[in-house]
């Protein structure tokens, strides 16, 4: 499983949101289904697609709104992406203590 958005592997049991689709026809027999599709988002993209602005298209519009249903309605996906986000600054080595001591200090230099 990937995220759509920037297709980091989430992991089985990993904390992610799920969004599953399917079309079926209405009022006509019989009716017809299609396969479902399940969409995964990383608890990163979750928060940053809720926090952003609002998607452009009907159907992003729609899933837009239910992500941002579950991202505000419990801070466990936001903790998620926290910890995530945290995980990968502390790799980071702190400016002035370790490595080359940089002249302008307090920078980061990618
Ligand atoms: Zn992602």
């Amino acid at each position: 499983m990937h995220c759509l958005r920037c297709n980091r592997e989430i992991e089985t049991g990993h904390k992610s949101v799920a969004l599953y689709m399917f079309a079926q026809t209405v009022g006509i027999k019989p009716r017809q289904k299609s396969a479902a599709h399940r969409i995964s988002f990383c608890p990163q993209c979750s928060v940053s697609l809720a926090m952003g602005l609002p998607p452009e298209g009907a159907l992003n519009m729609a899933a837009w709104d239910m992500i941002r249903d579950l991202v505000s309605s419990d801070p466990a996906l936001n903790e998620a992406a926290w910890k995530s986000l945290s995980r990968v600054s502390g790799l980071l080595p702190a400016t002035g203590t370790d490595g080359d001591p940089t002249p302008s200090g307090g920078y980061f230099e990618f």
